[in-house]
């Protein structure tokens, strides 16, 4: 999973941008406006280590588009993070957010270390100093700026954040909304954890279960039995390829930086899992055989690739050797604009990045709500009197014209659990953007998924600046 040199994540962006620009209507000026980063934040801040030596750290914050605020976006720790990448993250964050209609304008924000070779002291200063960093500038805040995990990060370094923010602002009421992903304990949301794997399962799902779309392809409508090839079992491929399991699909191939596991018999993807934590690696797993050079694995026969990883993994150089039918982007920009290009000719349906991992902002704007308004969502059991609505509901019927049963009433009087209400608004949000960009694809007589999810975006972008006007 390396990350070649002269490739720019923002200016393939820009480039599918462009595509979807000229197949609709929309003035230059404002596309220029929508199209570049409206603040970009760089700075380096010092490490002490124990020794008493001093390490430079890079941190960057780039805020993409402010037609919405607050700004929304993850922080990756990664040896790749460089402007080039963060600028291009923050952008697909405001396509992103457009198409799945979340009210936030995109931003992200990265760190250049790899965190594996720091100690969870070292981990908890650079992301507490980090985050000065971001208050300093204005660059955090639950109205201005709101990060979320991403790539090596998670709700250990999101608790820490919420923690130093407010040890800076602890007159601020609604301080904890200044970012999402955090651990339950500490205002975070059931579900934020799996929210993106679940979402690219709701996406996957959503695409094929439309037959004349799936007749085209030559597959047969949904999961049961599709092969799937899943690259990076962090945390978005592990529930992504979990869910599609527990749905029929079969897991046939996992690749990872440090080697893959290929099985036509099939994964046990918990299995995989626990075995790649306990040994650091797939080497050595019982069963399926071990594929060394694991980028080979993309190239293996599939009907849905999901490459789950890191950006700029298809390109002109193995674009064409992919096998699959449909590749699902987990990751952010992992196919590049040549290769899609090469794709689309193929006839292979490419599921954009910006719908299919759009599960994660989506369930972050519960939780960002969820601390707005200081109250948890779900189960009344715990603030009402069950035995007055027991009661109450004893009068009631229900849709048959019989008396509620007693499980129906307690099911009614608790209500949904926090889990269930994050469900059903992830899968309302996944269903609908997926079947919104299908059809605008159709409309426009266009092949791809990709260029249909811009277009729309950009025109939800285009009206919410012109009914803004610009200041001054
Ligand atoms: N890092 C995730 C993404 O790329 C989540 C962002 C968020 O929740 O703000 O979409």
């Amino acid at each position: 999973m390396s990350k070649k040199k002269n490739y720019s994540l923002f200016d393939d962006v820009c480039g599918f941008v462009d595509e979807a620009a000229s197949l609709m209507d929309i003035h230059p000026g404002l596309l220029d406006q929508i199209k570049q980063c409206n603040s970009i934040y760089k700075f380096n801040f010092p490490l002490k280590n124990d020794d008493g030596t001093y390490q430079v750290i890079k941190g960057y914050r780039v805020q993409h588009s402010h037609h919405k605020l607050p700004v929304k976006g993850g922080i990756r720790y990664s040896t790749h993070v460089d402007e080039e990448e963060v600028k291009g993250l923050a952008a697909l964050m405001t396509y992103k957010c457009a198409l799945v209609n979340v009210p936030f304008g995109g931003a992200k924000g990265g760190v250049s270390i790899d965190p594996t070779k720091y100690t969870e002291l070292q981990l908890e200063r650079i992301t507490r100093r980090y985050t000065a960093e971001l208050i300093k500038k204005k660059s955090i805040g639950p109205a201005l700026d709101v990060p979320a995990p991403d790539y090596g990060t998670g709700a250990r370094e999101m608790a820490w954040i919420v923690d130093t923010f407010e040890a800076f602002n602890p007159e601020l009421i609604n301080a904890k909304g200044c970012v999402t992903g955090k651990p339950l304990s500490q205002h975070g949301i059931a579900g934020r954890t799996e929210a993106t794997g679940q979402g690219v399962f709701f996406g996957i799902r959503e695409a094929v279960s439309v037959e004349e779309d799936m007749a085209e392809l030559g597959l047969t409508k949904g999961l049961k039995g599709k092969k799937v090839i899943v690259q990076g079992l962090g945390n978005v491929g592990y529930y992504s390829a979990k869910y599609l399991s527990e749905a029929g699909a079969k897991v046939v191939g996992v690749a990872e930086w440090n080697g893959g596991i290929w099985d036509e018999k099939g994964i046990d993807i918990d299995a995989l899992k626990v075995y790649q934590m306990e040994n650091k690696g797939f080497k050595g797993y019982p069963k399926g055989e071990f594929i060394g050079k694991s980028n080979d694995l993309l190239t293996y026969p599939c009907d849905i690739l999901i490459p789950a990883a890191l950006e700029n993994q298809i390109t002109s150089e193995n674009a064409d050797k992919i096998q699959a039918k449909i590749i699902g982007e987990a990751a952010n920009g992992p196919v590049t604009q040549e290769a899609e290009k090469i794709l689309v000719e193929k006839g292979i349906m490419v599921i954009p990045d910006m719908y299919l991992n759009a599960g994660g902002v989506t369930v972050s704007y519960f939780e960002w709500l969820k601390n707005l308004s200081r109250v948890s969502f779900g189960k009344l059991e715990k603030r009402y009197d069950m035995e007055k609505y027991r009661k109450l509901m004893g009068t009631i019927e229900n849709a048959t014209g019989e008396e509620f049963t007693d499980e129906e009433k307690d099911a009614l009087i608790k209500g949904a659990s926090e889990r269930d209400l994050v469900l059903s608004g992830l899968e309302e949000t996944m269903v609908t953007a997926y079947h919104d960009m299908n059809q605008k694809r159709k409309e426009k007589d266009i092949k791809s998924l990709r260029t249909a999810g811009f277009i729309l975006a950009l025109e939800r972008i285009q009206t919410s600046y012109l009914d803004l006007g610009i200041f001054p």
